[in-house]
């Protein structure tokens, strides 16, 4: 029996996988300030709801661990830095075999088993949301780097220039500058003098044709567009696929892409690369993250 966890950073969700399909889950949320011990805690209790004597459990986690699931940092929650979180969790667990991997390429991982990836060898992962997530599958295998680090697409630089926007890593011009969604709702609310929360009315509003939705979105293409050329420039990918919930509204960025993809790539092929959304959708963080202890 396989398990997988999605740790969202405010939202642990569990579940067990068959066969690709989430056939029993549980979610419970984390506190706020809970310290790394409280957290590991709560994700070991998550699982044992599920099943009481755990087999193998992968997780998925908003942040960077080496190959032996020691955390290198967790952007959203303080204090797991250098935490061995497959040990830890492991001693709660009666000794279960553990794997852990970065979110985005635990969904690519997903991705290449029951998606997309059953007919594209190679492909990005691209997780859209407030972070800008990658997860890279060369010929079939799922590959997360030396150090845990590979296909950290949000933090592609895409504007060099001193005005460039600020990126939540500290530098200016990355990807998710121009695509995370404080980007989107910054440089709305610019354009349209209007406050918002979140980014459906943005897509309302491009829908409507107004300028203000319009152009957010053009931004959000040509920054994806501009990294995805240095993308395919290296790896001439089968695919691209986009996962999160606003790549609902690929549609309204896509011609962006492909407008900077065909401007920026070196040979007319590597801009035509399919653009595709994936079809795991939320299920995608547990899936993937089951099959990591399959590796
Ligand atoms: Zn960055």
């Amino acid at each position: 029996m396989l398990i997988g966890v999605d740790f969202g950073g405010t939202q642990v969700k569990a579940g067990i996988v068959e066969g690709g399909e989430v056939v029993r889950s549980t979610s419970a949320a984390t506190q706020a300030g809970s310290s790394p011990s409280e957290i590991l805690d709560l994700l070991a209790d998550t699982v044992l709801a599920l099943a009481p004597q755990p087999e193998s459990v992968g997780v998925a986690i908003p942040g960077e661990v080496d190959a032996d699931g020691k955390c290198w940092r967790l952007t959203n929650v303080p204090g797991f830095a250098g935490v061995h979180i497959a040990s830890e969790l492991s001693r709660r667990l009666g000794g279960c075999p553990i794997a852990v991997e970065n979110d985005a390429t635990s969904a690519a991982l997903g991705e290449r088993l029951y998606g997309h990836g059953r007919e594209h060898p190679s492909f990005l992962m691209v997780t859209l949301g407030t972070g800008i997530g990658g997860g890279l599958v060369l010929g079939h295998m799922l590959y997360p780097g030396a150090n845990g680090f590979a296909a950290e697409f949000g933090h592609i630089n895409v504007d060099r220039s001193d005005t460039a926007p600020l990126c939540a890593c500290g530098q200016r011009g990355c990807v998710e500058a121009f695509a995370g969604t404080k980007a989107l709702i910054r440089k709305y609310e610019e354009l349209s003098g209007e406050k918002v929360s979140e980014v459906l009315p943005i897509s309302v509003s491009a829908r409507r044709g107004e300028p203000a939705g319009l152009e957010v979105f053009a931004m959000m293409g040509e920054g994806l567009g501009r990294g995805l050329s240095m993308v395919q420039n290296l790896l001439d990918l089968n695919a691209i696929v986009f996962s999160g919930g606003i790549s609902a509204s690929l549609d309204l960025i896509e011609p962006h892409v492909r407008r900077a993809l065909r401007a920026y790539t070196f040979a007319p092929p590597l801009a035509e690369v399919p653009l595709l959304v994936s079809g795991l959708g939320e299920r995608a963080g547990i899936i993937g993250a089951a099959y990591l202890t399959t590796l």
